[in-house]
């Protein structure tokens, strides 16, 4: 998948905001499946009614009426994302069981670790139906906006930020 530094920073700021609790957002994107670009991250209400702190639940209407809002702009929800507040950037197995659920191959999932509600940590997977599980998703920085700060969000792993690519913790 392709995605800008700018929006990886805005989901990273929605998380550290969200601090303590989970926070979750769709990914809005174009092109066909193994190659997706990641156009607008979109926040959405973390609606789980009990465990803020470590489980987030969408809402299905809310869901529907970005979907509606995207019809016919070529854009679709390609994935979503999450925070995982002191805990490994990785999928849980709750994560896995969500997924497994639905109709989900080859939905994008980004986790990422916010810890102490400071340092954050991006990855990104996709989930394969045929396996239930979720594969490592590579991920490529596409080109800084012009105009927009270039720097890489502050607070991403070593290794992620000063490079086009990286692989989740
Ligand atoms: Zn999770």
């Amino acid at each position: 998948m392709r995605i800008s530094r700018e929006l990886v920073a805005e989901i990273a700021a929605h998380g550290r905001g969200g601090y303590p609790f989970e926070v979750c957002g769709a990914l809005v994107g174009r092109g066909p499946l193994g190659s997706r670009e990641i156009v607008r991250v979109v926040r959405l209400v973390n609606h789980e009614p009990d465990r803020l702190n470590d489980r987030y639940q969408i809402d299905p209407l809310e869901l529907l009426h970005l979907e509606r809002e995207l019809r016919g702009t070529g854009l679709e929800v390609v994935g979503f994302y999450h925070t995982h507040p002191d805990h490994p950037a990785r999928p849980s197995e709750t994560d896995r069981r969500a997924a497994a659920d639905g109709l989900s191959d080859g939905v994008l999932h980004m986790i990422f670790g916010v810890d102490r509600g400071e340092h954050v940590t991006p990855s990104a997977w996709v989930f394969r139906d045929a396996t239930q599980s979720f594969e490592v998703e590579r991920v490529e920085y596409t080109a800084a906006i012009v105009g927009a700060a270039a720097d890489a969000p502050t607070g991403v792993a070593p290794g992620s930020a000063s490079d086009d690519k990286f692989s989740p913790a």
